[in-house]
């Protein structure tokens, strides 16, 4: 699933193409993708607004229209935003295309079908209930600390919950976590002062990474351009299991942590 680096490269990517132009058409293979309004609503209140902000707020991207009203995609596990379509399967898995002046055309392209768009007043409506942005200077040590402080569940869970901090799933939360040397399952109240100072510092060095790697094409994740990210070539455990750990050797573990097949080193992650 695309995480933080992931969309925030697609948002990097397709501002210049994006930011100042008019929507000029709309067209919906699936209409399901649409939450929010109607599909023909969404199409005609869509068509003639221009593109004033492209931003991200945890794992969506927010489009700013000229009416005040916000333009939401979420990605999902499949998702992915193309400036034309990947030239191997000229139209298979295109759920909907936005037409911009000037010939740009926009692809939402999903294989799996769980992507989702809404055209709302109030981005607060769909984005309102995420935590923090991890790499955000409101995002301190201490914030972290107060949010894991009472938390009983494992400290997995609680770094891919999007309420808790936006943005992170899990692929940076296996990495964050390895850095930090802390197992999948402790409880988010067991960790230390210093083990949360150590996890808050992993998870802006893996997050900050990824981004200049273009994100982790590790399943169907491509580059607006169609290109792949290469977040996935500096992974010290997400996806490697049954490989050895790069600083003890010790054969890399999976093991499911509320439904998220986890990596991780038993040796340098110990369950205290
Ligand atoms: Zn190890």
């Amino acid at each position: 699933m695309p995480e933080l680096p992931e969309v925030e490269t697609i948002k990097n990517e397709l501002l210049p193409y994006l930011i100042g132009h008019p929507v000029t058409g709309v067209i919906l293979f699936w209409e399901g993708i649409v939450r929010q309004p109607s599909a023909e609503e969404f199409r005609s209140r869509l068509i003639g607004q221009r593109i004033t902000e492209v931003a991200r707020r945890g794992k969506y991207l927010i489009l700013g229209l000229t009416s005040g009203e916000v333009l939401i995609v979420h990605l999902k596990m499949s998702g992915s935003l193309l400036l034309k379509p990947t030239s191997s399967e000229p139209n298979k898995f295109i759920r909907a295309i936005l037409h911009l002046d000037g010939g740009t055309e926009l692809y939402f392209r999903d294989p799996r079908k769980l992507g989702r768009m809404w055209l709302v007043e109030d981005k607060n409506s769909i984005v309102g209930k995420l935590g923090p942005e991890p790499l955000e200077a409101d995002f301190s040590p201490e914030v972290l600390a107060q949010r894991l402080s009472k938390r009983t569940a494992p400290i997995k869970a609680l770094l891919c919950d999007q309420s808790l901090v936006a943005g992170i799933g899990n692929m940076y939360a296996d990495e964050a976590l390895f850095s930090a040397r802390i197992h999948p399952l402790r409880s988010g109240k067991s960790l230390s002062q210093q083990e949360v100072e150590c996890l808050h510092s992993t998870i802006q060095q893996v997050l900050w990474s990824a981004i200049n790697d273009k994100g982790a094409s590790v399943d169907t994740y491509l580059r607006p351009g169609g290109e792949l990210g290469t977040a996935q070539f500096q992974f010290k455990v997400a996806h490697r299991g049954g490989q050895p750990c790069p600083v003890c050797g010790t054969l890399l573990q999976r093991i499911p942590v509320r439904n998220r097949g986890s990596y991780f080193c038993p040796h340098c992650q110990p369950l205290k």
